[in-house]
């Protein structure tokens, strides 16, 4: 951290003294931000970043739209659910216009975390399983179920008797046969759990496999696996809390390029903007005895602002055709690296779909995922923000707000060309 200055060493030593080891910051150099403007971040000294990483802010930092609903609605009226108000419901009709007919209920939550574990308990009600297989380098979330379930994150060692994990359908390393292993590996530990009295209640999916390295793998190979659980009386709960809301391109959800239709779909991060606002889309039937028996409140979760603010997304969303722009731009995106590619030796597999782009990195010298890393800071020094993830940090993730133009996609190749030609 030779290069941090005082300032950014004096708020880094407040951190540790006020919020404990627990805070993780991106980057050697740590970046202050004091503001932010569509695509654009500002730091303390009034430098400008490229930000080609924040996902939340998915119709750009600070969206007018989006703010002067915010504004106007907290200046209103701010209640919880336990009151009659048209927002949420504006909100939920909005929403639902978006899935399949068959997911007909809409449930709030303010993190991507609490839909998971909501989605969770919703299964182990209609399904009497109880267990939950993910991938095994999964992020799905931060309470004591979701945790235990994100084996990026220490969960592999929490995940307990009842839960499993399988083989991220890698389709890189293995010329498909990661990808196969996946099923083979699914269907086993469906029938391990079923052998010991433990049917699972759900295999819970990133459409985009996030933190298991960003994979899109073919539609046969996530329809099989549907088959699988739904034969073991299992639900297929879709996380599109990264995947959803336009990021990929082709229509809002991620889950469709798959051609299925998840009994259950959990939302979060892009919904708000960057306010926390997510939720669970469900099959209503899934619902009937999940809230007799239990029911659900949320203090926070489906606010009017909040519901305000999510419309305000989805005006933005369609109203600017981000869903194309995604497909558009991230089609450029990909072309380009491919071509940085031919000449970089570092840079060994580029994949993605839309504005979620996963380039996979291997060192001369360096192991691979000191290579990423290293790439990720040299961009940061090129003001281009971007960060990595897949087991051992292999994988450079692109993920910009959707509102990402060709001519930010030419700077962030400028950086990326940059930072792959300074020797390791
Ligand atoms: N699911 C996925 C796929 C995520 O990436 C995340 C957050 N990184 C979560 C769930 C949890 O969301 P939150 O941090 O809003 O609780």
């Amino acid at each position: 951290m030779t290069q941090v200055n005082d300032a950014s060493s004096n708020l880094i030593a407040r951190r540790r003294r006020l919020l404990g080891p627990s805070y993780e910051l991106f980057y050697d150099r740590p970046v202050h931000l004091v503001r932010g403007e569509g695509v654009w971040l500002f730091d303390a000294e009034g430098e400008r970043y490229l930000d080609a990483y924040n996902n939340v802010v998915s119709v750009g930092h600070c969206h007018p739209h989006v703010v002067a609903a915010l504004a106007r609605q907290a200046a209103t009226l701010n209640t919880h659910t336990r009151y009659l108000d048209e927002t949420i419901l504006d909100y939920a009709e909005r929403l639902l216009a978006t899935a399949p007919p068959h997911l007909g209920h809409a449930l709030f939550t303010c993190t991507g975390s609490e839909a998971n574990d909501l989605a969770i308990r919703i299964a182990r009600h209609a399904t009497g399983g109880h267990g939950v297989i993910v991938t095994d380098c999964s992020y799905h979330g931060a309470t004591i179920a979701t945790a235990a379930l994100s084996t990026s994150a220490g969960g592999l060692a929490v995940l307990g008797e009842f839960n499993a994990a399988v083989p991220r359908p890698n389709t890189f390393h293995d010329d498909g046969a990661g990808a196969r292993q996946f099923l083979g590996a699914l269907q086993a530990e469906v029938d391990r759990l079923c052998a010991g009295g433990k049917r699972p209640a759900a295999l819970l999916l990133d459409s985009a496999f996030s933190s298991d390295g960003i994979f899109f793998p073919a539609a046969e190979l996530i329809q099989g696996a549907g088959d699988i659980i739904h034969r073991a009386g299992g639900l297929l709960i879709a996380d599109e809390v990264q995947s959803g809301f336009g990021r990929l391109g082709t229509g809002m959800w991620g889950f469709a390029r798959y051609g299925l239709v998840p009994d259950l779909l959990t939302l979060g991060k892009p919904m708000g903007d960057g306010h926390p606002v997510a939720g669970v889309m469900a099959r209503p039937e899934l619902l009937e005895g999940f809230a007799a028996a239990e029911g659900y409140f949320n203090t926070f979760g489906g606010n009017p602002v909040s519901a305000a603010v999510g419309i305000a997304v989805l005006d933005v969303v369609q109203g600017e055709s981000l869903v194309e722009n995604a497909r558009r731009v991230g089609d450029y995106l990909r072309e380009e690296i491919l071509t940085l590619k031919s000449r970089h030796a570092c840079i060994v597999d580029v994949r993605g779909a839309g504005l979620y782009c996963g380039v996979e990195l291997v060192g001369e010298t360096l192991p691979a995922g000191s290579m990423a890393r290293r790439v990720a800071n040299a961009m940061r020094q090129r003001r281009v923000l971007v960060s990595n993830c897949g087991p051992g940090g292999t994988v450079l993730k692109i993920r910009p707000p959707l509102v990402f133009a060709r001519e930010h996609v030419d700077q962030l190749v400028e950086a990326l060309d940059a930072a792959c030609t300074e020797r390791a």
